[in-house]
């Protein structure tokens, strides 16, 4: 089955197309951060506009790469959410009008359902399988009892792990998106910054805004003192305390959830060396547990993710019709 998949969830535009939950014929992307790095943050408004100004083309791109035409599409999946509304509807829209025009079915997908699949690419799911997602908007723990079944149960009470790796780079003067300048520059530190310990209510819950306001206080301390501070040593403290907060939630569901066969990362911080690490270090402690990260390219937004969810949802029977629309907030489910 060979499904084109769309992505216009924030400020990446994406086409993909996928032939079977795993051979990529084709994935263009047209990332928006060199527009919004002026502005230290994605501008919803501007976003919008830009994904109407280069959908067009890049679906055109993706079928051309493919080396297919409309006539060779056996569905057409998108992103319907969560994420910033006018974006979702630009996908959406296409979305519709391509199905509708080719007599094509049109299938939802949900953009976190996504991110955990991606990992589709590189391996089979075992389940029950416990889905880490790290996002820009999202840090949950998700367990799997099967194919197309998901149960939050653990999840950021207040900053996803992305948005304070990307305020603690904005603090630091380091530049946007700032997940990928710390994971760099702590590559050369140590953790010898003491910092706030999260302390999340629920059992598997996760926090991350004290960390990060303690990284702001710790430089408005040594600038009131005119005391330096050394970049990597802090990168690295932060990196290494919110990484923690996580591989601690995980080893208590991974011992509580004695069924879990496979554990999965997904979504933009998976990107993350000294994450991809700690997985190698779990892999020890749970032999009985299969870890996959998704491939590189595969972990911040692209279209492969959403053509592979797309192609499980159709398999499971989800159809949109005329009246499909964009929902920011949709719950996984
Ligand atoms: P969501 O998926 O929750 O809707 P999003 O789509 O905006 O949010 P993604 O594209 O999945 O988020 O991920 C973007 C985030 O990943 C940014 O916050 C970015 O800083 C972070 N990120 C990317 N690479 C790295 C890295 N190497 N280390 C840490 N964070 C990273
Ligand atoms: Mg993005
Ligand atoms: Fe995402």
């Amino acid at each position: 089955m060979i499904v084109l998949g769309i992505e216009s969830s924030c400020d990446e535009t994406a086409v993909a197309v996928v032939k079977d939950r795993k051979e990529v014929l084709s994935s263009v992307v047209a990332s928006q951060i060199d527009v919004h790095k002026e502005f230290g943050g994605v501008v919803p408004e501007v976003a919008s506009r830009i994904h109407v100004e280069n959908i067009s083309y890049l679906i055109e791109d993706a079928l051309k790469q493919a080396h297919l035409t409309m006539n060779d599409i056996d569905a057409v999946a998108v992103t319907k959410g969560p994420g910033l509304i006018g974006c979702l509807h630009v996908g959406v829209q296409a979305a519709k009008t391509l199905a509708f025009a080719f007599h094509k079915p049109l299938v939802p997908v949900h953009h976190i359902a996504a991110h955990i699949y991606a990992n589709e690419l590189v391996t089979d799911l075992h389940y029950p399988v416990l889905a880490l997602v790290v996002s820009g908007g999202h840090t949950q723990l998700i367990y799997m009892k099967e194919e197309s079944s998901f149960e939050i149960l653990g999840q950021t009470q207040d900053d996803a792990i992305g948005e304070a790796f990307d305020k603690v780079a904005r603090v630091m003067d380091l530049g946007y998106p700032g997940g990928p300048k710390i994971d760099k520059l702590a590559k050369q530190g140590k953790n010898i910054y003491p910092l706030p310990k999260p302390k999340a209510k629920g059992k598997y819950d996760m926090s991350f805004s004290g960390l990060k306001s303690g990284v702001l206080q710790f430089t408005k301390r040594c600038a009131r003192n005119h005391e330096t501070y050394n970049d990597a040593d802090l990168a690295c403290s932060f990196q290494e305390t919110a990484l923690n907060e996580i591989f601690d939630k995980i080893r208590l569901i991974l011992d509580d959830y004695p069924d879990i066969r496979h554990f999965v990362v997904g979504g933009g911080v998976s990107a993350n060396s000294r994450l991809r690490e700690k997985v190698e270090e779990l892999k020890d402690e749970y032999p009985d547990v299969t870890f996959t990260v998704p491939p590189m390219a595969c972990c911040t937004d692209n279209a492969t993710m959403i053509a592979v969810a797309g192609t499980i949802a159709y398999e499971h029977g989800v159809r949109g019709d005329a009246s499909l629309t964009a929902d920011s907030s949709w719950e996984i489910q």
